[in-house]
């Protein structure tokens, strides 16, 4: 059989499955999620979120599998996961650690950030700036990315909470990425949170990819700025950005 019948047959469920079907074993769900999503030409990278994909209890049934796969993994590393105690329930820890933490922004869906009216004759037309802390994983070394998002943004004819701009960056963090790229699914989630069309964002960030391995820089910084309308348009909103950022800094150093 072909791998394109089995998730063919994976996708049809049992009613598919009659006597030709000897033989057939059931793949995993992460296969035949993999296939919809290929199927539907759906990009599914590290930094992707792939919550429509998922329902119910799917994300139990992928930790599950997910940990047999590190089981596998630590054995290849010759980690005795039988008798060190440490690295018992290693293989389970990782992967419940993926799919509910490190990664968890690939597969919840948006936060919601409930917009309230700024239309009136005195709305606000200043601009705002939040300082996000930010946890992230880059996708080479999956090794911890630490640092803060300042989001700017001139508000359009929408606001939201506050909170919601660190809880939409956060959600974008929370998956394997680069810095660059992060940046800039940040301003984008922010411009359709808010619909502004004028958006700043600016991270800085120390990556462990870079610390604990490889250069060994214990002091590096990254910095990655994506700037949006007025933003590169008008060099007065741009100085007021990072003037804004220098005082936040000020305010609390990182
Ligand atoms: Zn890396």
């Amino acid at each position: 059989m072909t791998e394109s019948v089995i998730y063919k047959n994976i996708l049809a469920g049992a009613e598919q499955q009659g006597d030709d079907d000897k033989g057939y074993q059931e793949g995993y769900l992460g296969d035949a999620i993999r296939f919809k999503m290929n199927r539907d030409g759906k990009r599914f990278w590290a930094g992707d979120n792939i919550s429509e994909y998922l329902q119910g209890a799917d994300k139990e049934q992928l930790i599950n599998d997910a940990a047999e796969a590190f089981e596998v993994v630590l054995d290849r590393l010759l980690i005795d996961r039988e008798t060190d105690p440490n690295s018992k329930g290693t293989a389970y820890r990782l992967a419940k650690m993926y799919f509910n933490e490190v990664m968890a922004g690939r597969y919840e869906s948006a936060p919601d950030a409930t917009a309230f009216p700024n239309d009136s004759a005195d709305r606000y037309e200043g601009m705002l700036v939040v300082r996000s802390e930010l946890r992230s994983m880059c996708s080479h070394h999956h090794q911890p990315v630490s640092g803060v998002a300042y989001i700017g943004i001139i508000a359009a004819q929408k606001l939201i909470g506050l909170s919601k701009y660190t809880r939409i960056a956060q959600w974008c963090a929370r998956r394997g990425t680069l810095q660059e790229e992060l940046c800039n699914d940040i301003a984008r989630e922010i411009m359709k949170a808010t619909d502004s069309e004028n958006v700043g964002v600016y991270i800085q960030a120390v990556h462990g990819c870079c610390e604990n391995r490889g250069i060994m820089a214990h002091s590096s910084l990254t910095q990655t700025t994506v700037l949006k309308g007025a933003f590169t348009t008008d060099a007065g909103t741009k100085k007021e950005f990072f003037d804004n950022i220098k005082l936040q800094q000020d305010f609390a150093p990182r």
